[in-house]
């Protein structure tokens, strides 16, 4: 693919944070770029050069953002597959509909995955009650009941327990086509982002440990505290994963590490992701800007990482009393501070993050830890 230079104008279906973030290392290298989202307040709306406020499957504006965009990604993995198709008639597209239509779906997503020959969580796929009546749906309990589509943050998925839960959950989820998952016991949880290009070279960056409340990640670790052997496992499992999706553009593998060391795929994700975020201030080139590489059909930046980091999600929840106290944070001179720009500050919703940077990963969490105790001593003391 013939390389596209900055001052070009590029696209992004999705105006979320982490459009935002694609638009702010965009701009920073010169690229202009316009946005198609359905709310005329999305974080990445106030940064771009243009924001065209339709929904995903709106013909005419698609048609509009094609027209002045050279190149078009998303940041979202529910933006229809066949929107993804239609702009491809007119111009680059990154990533394809195809890798996108297979990450938006967990049923879909499993089946290639388990074709390819990657380890994932004993499933089964759940059509209608009978399935759950049937004899083997024991063997997946205690058990995940998870909505097929349209799942983030832990939303549209249930903990089941026995039989009886499983049936009153699948009725409640009220999702035609669910996945029920065994629970398994978990040594850790770790995520790596990759990046593969229109050449087909692929760079992973090092993976992250993250932990999660309420389904929700609340922090990043990276690098993992894991054997290296494990990291260059899971690094190997990212490639190929993007290898057998001839994909080009940024990805995410959400992995389990079992408590022998087995590694099983838990997700992908069709672009950067929450836990690559510690990229932006740790690494050589962070996963947005190889976001922008790989849809222009640049070479991938260096994915090095300098300083040892932990990003820690900064929810709505802090914001219950007003604006938080940022000086406390900012008081910290490796803590930095990213907030979306979302006006209204719901529980759980993501409203910005922090990243400590340090030597080692011990005094990055060590720091961050600091930090966060003091944002949680104003959750839990409400004046
Ligand atoms: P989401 O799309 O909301 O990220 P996930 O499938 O990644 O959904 O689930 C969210 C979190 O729930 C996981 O990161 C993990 O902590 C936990 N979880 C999900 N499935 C399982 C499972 N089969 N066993 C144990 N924990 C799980
Ligand atoms: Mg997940």
């Amino acid at each position: 693919m013939r390389p596209i230079l900055p001052g070009a104008m590029l696209g992004v279906l999705g105006g979320g944070q982490l459009g935002r973030m694609f638009v702010q290392a965009a701009q920073q290298m010169g690229y202009r770029v316009t946005v198609l989202d359905p709310a005329a307040d999305c974080p990445a709306g106030g940064v771009a050069e243009d924001l065209i406020c339709a929904d995903y499957t709106d013909m005419p504006a698609l048609q509009r953002l094609a027209l002045q965009c050279e190149a078009i990604t998303t940041e979202f993995e529910n933006v229809p597959a066949e929107s993804l198709r239609r702009l491809a008639k007119h111009c680059v597209v990154s990533p394809d509909a195809q890798s996108v239509f297979i990450a938006q779906n967990r049923v879909t997503e499993k089946q290639f995955l388990t074709n390819n020959g990657f380890a994932v969580a004993p499933f089964a796929v759940i059509t209608r009650q009978q399935d759950l009546d049937d004899e083997d749906s024991g063997f997946f309990l205690p058990g995940i009941l998870k909505a097929s589509q349209f799942g983030y943050d832990g939303k549209g998925q249930k903990t089941v327990q026995h039989p009886e839960e499983l049936r009153a959950a699948y009725a409640q989820l009220n999702q035609p086509v669910c996945v029920l998952e065994k629970f398994m016991q978990l040594h850790c949880e770790i995520s790596v982002v990759v990046a593969r290009n229109a050449d087909g070279a692929v760079m992973t960056f090092p993976p992250a440990e993250n932990q999660h409340v309420d389904g929700i990640l609340d922090i990043s670790i990276v690098p993992a505290r894991v054997a290296p052997e494990l990291s260059q496992r899971a690094q190997d499992a990212a490639c190929r994963v993007v290898e057998a999706l001839r994909y080009q553009g940024v990805l995410c593998v959400e992995f389990f590490v079992l408590q022998d060391g087995e590694l099983l795929i838990n997700e992908i994700a069709p672009r950067p992701h929450n836990s690559g975020h510690y990229s932006i201030n740790a690494c050589v080139t962070s996963q947005f800007e190889q976001q922008v590489r790989t849809l222009c059909g640049l070479p991938l930046g260096a994915t090095t990482q300098h300083s040892s980091a932990v990003m820690v999600n900064l929810l709505g929840d802090l914001w219950h009393r007003g604006e938080p106290d940022w000086s406390k944070l900012l008081q910290h001179p490796t803590a930095k501070l990213h907030l979306y720009g979302k006006k209204e500050a719901r529980p759980g919703r993501k409203m910005g993050h922090y990243t400590v940077l340090a030597a080692d990963t011990a005094s990055a969490l060590q720091d961050a830890m600091i930090i966060k105790k003091q944002f949680n001593y104003l959750l839990t003391h409400p004046s």
